[in-house]
């Protein structure tokens, strides 16, 4: 008999965005997952801790050892099951969650679709690891600042009216602004060379705040931006000028879709995406990691093009029977992701799921009955779930509790 639920072990990576020491919560969660040799170090930063079969940093069954990956190619039928195999064709899971810390901003940055993913891999297999597209969510778990998607183009073209903006505008006016004359300008800035970008934003800070509009926000960016990364980033005069600047509060999520520009900035969260690694980079980050803007120009999608067509609204999860589960579920992509919350003493019961999942608790503490036995659920305990496997669950302090799922 194959055992449907395991335990996992995860692992954190260091990328110098993140959090540092015990104030990264993917290193906390991390470090609670009994029985691993994990110990945060306050000198390091933790930015992602992953939970899947990516083999950059996989998850172990944390009674065995073993890389959950190779289980799930022993027993493929029991735990992924035949209508997620025959779907993608591979036994392996189709989606990779993660839970980020971030305490400055990620590079910006989209991840190719599927037609350019495959050329870039088999032309850089080394750069691109995967030929998969990359679809995301991330769902806020404490206040969450991100860069996602255009504003409506009456707010970018008002304020590409601010004189240092208006060297980045198309030197031939044409009859309207549409996206192309949003993609020259976008391309224009990415190009600039240091000191125009330094020079643009110090102007920017000399003009009076009423001149921004409603986005009085720019001017207190450019400096936090600047500290972060450099006052010649490139990615600062795009983010700022041209994205949505979204504040987020615990339980809200944005979805990016392929190709879609996207920075995140400070917060915790839990992200979600189909399982790949690809990433065009152009700004907060060094030169040298950029990626080239012509390739990055050349896919890039106009949607969403304002904050409110970014955001993903979770809905009630109809198969959970005591409706203390939200489903955030993003067009096209290989998941979807419950958020269940369980009062003290309260229980939740979700019917069986015809695909592969990976639960996370992020907090209290509590039971889950599922395959049966009963396991133990407490902040950072992960849980592989086999495809078909029916979930009881039982607080006995507030249980918050994320599942990826794939059907
Ligand atoms: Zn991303």
């Amino acid at each position: 008999m194959v055992q449907k639920v395991l335990q996992l072990k995860c692992q954190c990576n260091e990328y110098p965005w993140g959090k540092q020491g015990s104030e990264s919560l993917a290193a906390q969660l991390c470090a609670k997952t009994p029985g691993t040799d994990f110990k945060i170090d306050e000198n390091k930063p933790y930015s992602e801790m992953w939970m899947g079969t990516y083999p950059e940093l996989p998850s172990y069954v944390l009674e065995t050892g073993e890389d959950l990956q190779k289980v799930l190619d022993k027993h493929s039928q029991e735990l992924i099951g035949h209508g997620v195999i025959r779907k993608f064709k591979h036994t392996m899971l189709p989606y990779l969650p993660k839970v980020l810390s971030i305490a400055k901003a990620l590079p910006l940055q989209l991840h190719p679709n599927k037609d350019l993913a495959e050329e870039l891999h088999r032309k850089d297999p080394s750069q691109f690891t995967d030929p998969n597209h990359k679809p995301e969510i991330a769902l806020a778990l404490s206040d969450f600042e991100a860069f996602c998607g255009f504003k409506s183009l009456e707010d970018i073209e008002r304020l590409m009216q601010l004189e240092p903006l208006k060297k980045f505008l198309p030197e031939v006016k044409k009859p309207r602004f549409d996206d192309q004359t949003l993609k020259h300008i976008v391309r224009e800035m990415l190009k600039a060379s240091d000191e125009t970008i330094a020079e643009t934003n110090d102007a920017l800070l000399k003009l009076p705040k009423e001149k921004f509009g409603k986005d009085t926000y720019i001017p207190d960016l450019i400096p936090r931006l600047s500290n972060q990364y450099d006052k010649c980033d490139n990615g600062t005069v795009v983010a700022l000028v041209l994205m949505n600047y979204l504040q987020l509060k615990a339980g809200d999520s944005i979805y990016i879709p392929a190709d879609g520009i996207h920075a995140y900035l400070s917060g915790d969260i839990i992200e979600c995406m189909a399982r790949s690694d690809n990433v065009l980079n152009t700004g907060f980050c060094p030169r040298a990691d950029r990626n080239n803007v012509d390739t990055f120009c050349s896919v890039l999608t106009f949607t969403p093009h304002t904050a409110e067509e970014a955001l993903l609204k979770p809905k009630k999860f109809e198969r959970a029977r005591n409706g203390k589960t939200k489903i955030y579920a993003p067009p096209l992509s290989e998941f979807n992701v419950l958020s269940t919350e369980i009062g003290d003493g309260e229980n939740e019961m979700i019917s069986a799921i015809e695909g592969p999942s990976i639960l996370l608790v992020t907090k209290g503490s509590g039971t889950l009955k599922a395959d049966g036995k009963e396991h133990k659920l407490s902040e950072g305990y992960i849980y592989f779930i086999g495809q078909g496997t029916e979930m009881e669950f039982h607080s006995d302090k507030a249980l918050q509790i994320f599942t990826a799922i794939v059907e």
